[in-house]
């Protein structure tokens, strides 16, 4: 079957336009987000390039300024996508790397405007190594974790490289077919079909990108107690779950320490709910900041944290327990003209995981024993040492 050049050309403004209204769509009124929109701008300038070059194909090279201003609307795209990729990193991005190969797009194409050989060689190296430019601000080690999305990209601006790449070789090797882009010279046709691949390949990793950040923060905000900062329940119960499989194959003890403000419901009666609420948010910085690296702490609940502290004993557990409870006990919160000081009760119970030792029912064990410190008189610390899970007996037992 005899390949249509002029078709599979045209599919290039078909396609680019498609994508472009379709991240528009998507990127409308939210400019700001993720670099959606210098992206959509690229692929429109792209949409806008090929009809010029299937123009002046048409014309058998007879208008050659077509190719000049094609030329440097692809150039500016290739400038756009780097735009967008420096936005979606929210970093800036030099004016030289903006503004240098459209230049050089330019200056390139009119002196080379009739001898497009040539043009087609200088234009093959210089969009080769623009697209390299695109793929290193994509790949920079600096922008995290290399998910797909990003290969994606990087995938496609290689099939770009390499189209390029191989036009200006193909001139070189004097296969001279290859700068007239209506020829159904093998590698002309093959170069359409990656650059429509590549065009593709990139839109999509870029939509990609975006989506997966989005749900690395959906991911990340579910587990965040949106008011204090720190991890929620959730993210505490799989934290202890991972920490008990880990201590119990290593017959290391996890310790547990349930804190819970003292007369907390006075602060919101007093002061109101939102100096509660600022209480709520000192006490969290406060306890994670006299935390050591290993432990872990989270909201369990209104005005209750559980601090996770792994390979800690009884004794050790009773030490955290106590520089906690001085932590907060000296923690002078302005609030108007007054000062809100509050005091915690502790309760902790740590031992070696075994089969009885689920997360739930350490938590409960914690929670007695922060019960008991409630008994004692409360701005105290109770351990109780009671085996799981008949922990519900009320002995609490200083160790
Ligand atoms: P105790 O010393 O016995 O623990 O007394 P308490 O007042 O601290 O305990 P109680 O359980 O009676 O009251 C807890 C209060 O915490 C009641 C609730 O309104 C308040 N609370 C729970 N979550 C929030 C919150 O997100 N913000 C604010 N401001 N208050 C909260
Ligand atoms: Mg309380
Ligand atoms: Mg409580």
């Amino acid at each position: 079957m005899p390949v249509d050049v002029a078709t599979i050309m045209l599919m290039y403004p078909v396609v680019s336009l498609s994508m472009a209204a379709a991240m528009l769509v998507v990127a409308w009124g939210r400019w700001r987000d993720d670099g959606l929109a210098p992206w959509a701008a690229g692929v429109l300038m792209i949409a806008v390039a090929f009809p010029l070059f299937i123009a002046n194909s048409l014309l058998s090279n007879q208008l050659p300024a077509l190719m000049v201003v094609g030329n440097t609307l692809l150039a500016a795209s290739y400038s756009a996508s780097l735009v967008a990729i420096c936005r979606f990193f929210g970093r800036p991005c030099s004016l030289w790397k903006i503004l240098v190969p459209v230049v050089a797009a330019v200056v390139g194409s009119l002196v080379l405007m009739d001898r497009p050989e040539a043009r087609v060689a200088a234009g093959g190296a210089l969009f080769s190594l623009h697209g390299g430019m695109v793929a290193r601000e994509a790949l920079r080690r600096d922008n995290g974790v290399l998910e797909r999305g990003r290969l994606l990209l990087a995938l496609g601006v290689g099939m770009v490289i390499a189209l390029y790449l191989q036009r200006s070789i193909g001139v070189l090797l004097g296969w001279n077919e290859v700068a007239h882009l209506g020829s159904s010279h093998f590698i002309q046709v093959g170069s359409h079909v990656m650059g429509l691949a590549g065009l593709v390949l990139t839109t999509m990793g870029f939509i990609l990108m975006g989506r997966e950040r989005a749900n690395a923060r959906h991911q990340q905000q579910a587990l965040l107690d949106p008011l204090t900062g720190v991890p929620n329940r959730r993210a505490l119960m799989d934290a202890l779950e991972r920490a008990l499989a880990q201590a119990g194959r290593e017959r290391r003890p996890v310790a547990l320490l349930m804190v819970d403000i003292d007369w907390f419901k006075r602060v919101n009666d007093t002061y109101g709910h939102l100096a509660g609420d600022a209480v709520l948010v000192a006490v969290a910085q406060c306890l994670r900041g006299a935390l050591r690296g290993q432990d872990f702490i989270g909201r369990y609940g209104g005005e209750e944290f559980l601090a996770l502290l792994p390979g800690t004993d009884a004794s050790g557990a009773r030490m955290v327990a106590e520089h906690l409870r001085t932590r907060v006990e000296h923690l002078a919160m302005p609030w108007a003209s007054e000062t809100i000081r509050v005091t915690v009760s502790i309760g902790g119970h740590a031992r070696i995981p075994d089969d009885a030792a689920g997360a739930q029912a350490m938590v409960d064990v914690a929670d007695q024993a922060m019960y008991a410190a409630k008994r004692a008189g409360r701005n105290c610390v109770e351990l109780l040492n009671v085996p799981l899970p008949q922990a519900a007996a009320d002995s609490a037992v200083s160790v």
